[in-house]
């Protein structure tokens, strides 16, 4: 249940509401929020006088509902905004992992050239083998910001456990909850602190309802500014990496205020697909794309088989406007 209780309610009253209630409370300019599990469906009349509105739902999916905010939620990515009224698709772009300032030069630089804004480049990389390249960690994260300084992009990375989430927070503009670390509690505790915005990746094993409750972790912490990607599920299918769930991101944008956004390159796992994918997603109208690139993918110390070239990049982007335009979307 969600209750909105006036500010005229004072602090000390809206805590003891909440510790009565079991409540997480959080406090905005113009009103107390309150939530407690969605099996409460009622609240003590004794209280009534400090309501100003509340909400019940079916389950555990409250603040991320649109049965609580109708329209999704608008959210500061770097420069640009992402939901709310905007009809922006934001693009981000860049390589797998971070491997050297030469080549996240050459990132940010097909970047600048295309008018886009938000680079992509993950340096705590959460891999299936241990001797697998794992990332340039906090190295990697001052070359990014050297690259926001030189460059003026925003950037994105992804933090694969609680160790280096306060790092990750410092040095990122958006902080990309992987896939494999959806679940981590320490990580969702350390972004709901934050006002910087977090993109949650669904991981490959889990349903919507698991996936939107994590972001709920971070919403009933305090932090509005929480975004879903969906990069592909686990099923029978083999042939590709992953299988898009296309089902599921119309789902989230039926039932959720949360944005979406969408990384063709993680799900499909091979770089033959990406712009067909890619174009597929533009054409349900989401509020962002992740693609990987690389200088030389061929040389890529991970994900190699995806990462499109800087020309594969380039020819994606020019044949994705019309494509944006037809669903009345911009794509930034
Ligand atoms: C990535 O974005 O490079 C990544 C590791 O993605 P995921 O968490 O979706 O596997
Ligand atoms: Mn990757």
């Amino acid at each position: 249940m969600i209750i909105h209780l006036i500010k005229q309610t004072g602090i000390e009253m809206a805590n003891q509401i909440a510790f009565e209630n079991k409540a997480f409370l959080i406090e905005k300019e113009d009103k107390f929020v309150l939530i407690s599990s969605s099996s409460q469906k009622e609240f003590d009349s004794k209280y009534n006088k400090y309501v100003q509105d509340s909400f019940v739902f079916p389950n555990d999916m409250q603040l991320a509902s649109k049965d609580y905010m109708s329209t999704t939620r608008e959210i500061q990515w770097g420069n640009v905004k992402i939901g709310g009224n905007t009809n922006n698709t934001v693009m981000i772009a860049g390589p797998c992992s971070v491997e050297s300032e030469e080549q996240i030069q050459e990132s940010s630089a097909l970047l600048k050239e295309l008018n886009l804004t938000m680079l992509r480049g993950g340096c705590y990389k959460p891999r299936t083998s241990p001797y697998s390249f794992q990332g340039m960690g906090l190295d990697g994260l001052k070359l990014l910001a050297k690259m926001r300084k030189e460059h003026g992009l925003a950037v994105i990375t992804e933090v694969r456990d609680a160790t280096h989430v306060e790092e990750v927070i410092e040095y990122s503009d958006i902080i990309q909850v992987g896939a494999k670390a959806m679940y981590d509690q320490g990580i969702l505790r350390a972004c709901a602190k934050t006002q910087k915005p977090v993109m949650i990746k669904r991981g490959f094993g889990s349903t919507l309802q698991e996936t939107v409750q994590c972001a709920e972790f971070v919403l009933s912490g305090g932090n509005d500014n929480v975004a879903i990607c969906e990069r592909g599920i686990r099923t029978f299918e083999t042939k590709t990496r992953f299988t898009l769930d296309l089902c599921g991101v119309a789902y989230l944008k039926e039932f959720t205020n949360l944005p979406v956004i969408l990384d063709p390159s993680h799900a499909m796992g091979h770089a033959y697909g990406i712009a067909d994918l890619t174009r597929a997603c533009t054409a349900m109208g989401v509020d962002g794309l992740i693609i990987e690139v690389h200088p030389d993918p061929t040389v890529a110390k991970s994900d190699a088989s995806q990462q499109l070239t800087h020309p594969q990049f380039k020819d994606l982007i020019k044949t994705l406007q019309p494509v944006a335009t037809a669903v009345g979307r911009v794509i930034v």
